[in-house]
């Protein structure tokens, strides 16, 4: 399906009320393959997207939009315990999340209610509560937009790191997922580390896949903005990591600053209260703002635009280098302004 000069205004979940020159829905993996094929369709600018939900639009968008509106869940394998499924690009992250719970089939379950498409899932790694895609993709279909051929990317050519993948990097803008495939358990070691999780799950009744799932939709409905309400894309940076050096300097200077061992072997700070830190918590510039009970999401209270709601990102950037010597990286992607 074809549409001309189209308000994005439902395709954000800030809410901005940009223009597309151009938006196609691809039906099926094969009119994808086909579309990338056609030169002449490709020398526009093109921008794949999901959801809409990691992305702040600061203009209009002079190009064709393209929205993967394949879907279908699949189981494809059972080998005892251990259940292979796979998921189209367009089926939203939390139906699938749901459809797995609802079979018994565990791996996934603290990334309920994240917002957005299986395709953009793996793009950024998404993350919470003490999980990561990266522990249950086994390997991702991909269509390249320079030729049009399909390709296959194992969990390892996915490059996955925290917020991070290859797609975000090297491969960024250069192939569009089409089908995901992850590895579940009938009978998973449910991860309920994470604090606030466990005090959530014992008021559920206990531990199950089900009550894991419920309990995180429970926080993160009190934690987190409904894009319905307040325009937002979640944490708008990453929480930064730090040499063990810098981290030691500073809890020398902040001693009850949040701080946790990373993966990397550096230290992880909470962006958001480092951000709280610089007074920036619940603040506004016009309709643009930062969330009162997250420092880390900037919200549009109505009428904000991408560019003021950039400008303030880039004035929190400022105040956190200032404060604490510290970068913050934004974990959304920019469009229009490089
Ligand atoms: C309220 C709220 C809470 C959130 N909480 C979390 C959280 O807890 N953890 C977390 O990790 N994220 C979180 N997010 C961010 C967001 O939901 C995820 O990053 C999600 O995966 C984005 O999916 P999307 O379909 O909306 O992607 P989009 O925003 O549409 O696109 C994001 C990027 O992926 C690319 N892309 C999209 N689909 C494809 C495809 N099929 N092939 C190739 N490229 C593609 C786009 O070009 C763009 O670069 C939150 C967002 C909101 C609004």
């Amino acid at each position: 399906m074809i549409r001309k000069n189209v308000s994005l205004k439902s395709f954000n979940t800030f809410g901005l009320d940009y223009k597309a020159d151009c938006i196609i829905t691809l039906k099926s993996e094969e009119s994808a393959a086909a579309f990338f094929r056609d030169r002449e369709s490709c020398g526009k600018p093109l921008l794949i997207l999901g959801g809409g939900s990691n992305v702040l639009f600061t203009s209009d968008f002079r190009g064709t939009i393209l929205l993967p509106g394949f879907g279908g869940i699949r189981l494809e394998e059972m080998n005892g315990s251990d259940v292979v499924v796979s998921a189209g690009a367009g089926v939203k992250w939390d139906d699938f999340v749901e459809w797995c719970v609802s079979r018994g089939y565990g791996g996934i379950e603290n990334l309920s209610l994240i917002p957005g498409s299986v395709g953009a899932a793996p793009i950024q790694n998404i993350g919470a509560y003490g999980s990561e895609i990266r522990e249950t993709v086994i390997k991702l279909k991909a269509i390249s937009i320079a030729t049009g051929s399909v390709t296959m990317f194992s969990n390892e050519q996915c490059r996955f790191g925290y917020r991070e993948s290859v797609f975000k990097n090297e491969k960024k803008g250069k192939f569009l997922i089409t089908r995901v495939y992850f590895n579940l358990e009938t009978n998973p070691r449910l991860n309920t580390s994470y604090n606030l999780l466990k005090e959530e799950v014992e008021k559920l009744g206990g531990e199950s896949l089900r009550n894991v799932r419920d309990a995180v939709i429970n926080i993160r409905r009190r934690k987190l903005p409904d894009p319905e309400i307040f325009g937002n894309a979640g944490s708008f940076f990453k929480n930064p990591v730090v040499s063990l050096s810098v981290a030691g300097a500073l809890k020398a200077d902040y001693p009850s600053m949040p701080a946790f061992p990373d993966q990397s072997g550096g230290v992880k700070l909470a962006g958001g209260w480092l951000i709280e830190q610089c007074g920036w918590k619940g603040k506004r510039a016009g309709d643009a703002g930062v969330h009162d009970k997250q420092a880390l999401v900037l919200v549009n209270h109505g009428k904000a635009t991408g560019k003021e709601l950039y400008d303030l990102s880039e004035e929190i950037r400022k105040s956190v280098m200032e404060k604490f010597g510290v970068c913050l990286e934004r974990e959304i992607e920019v469009i229009g302004i490089t």
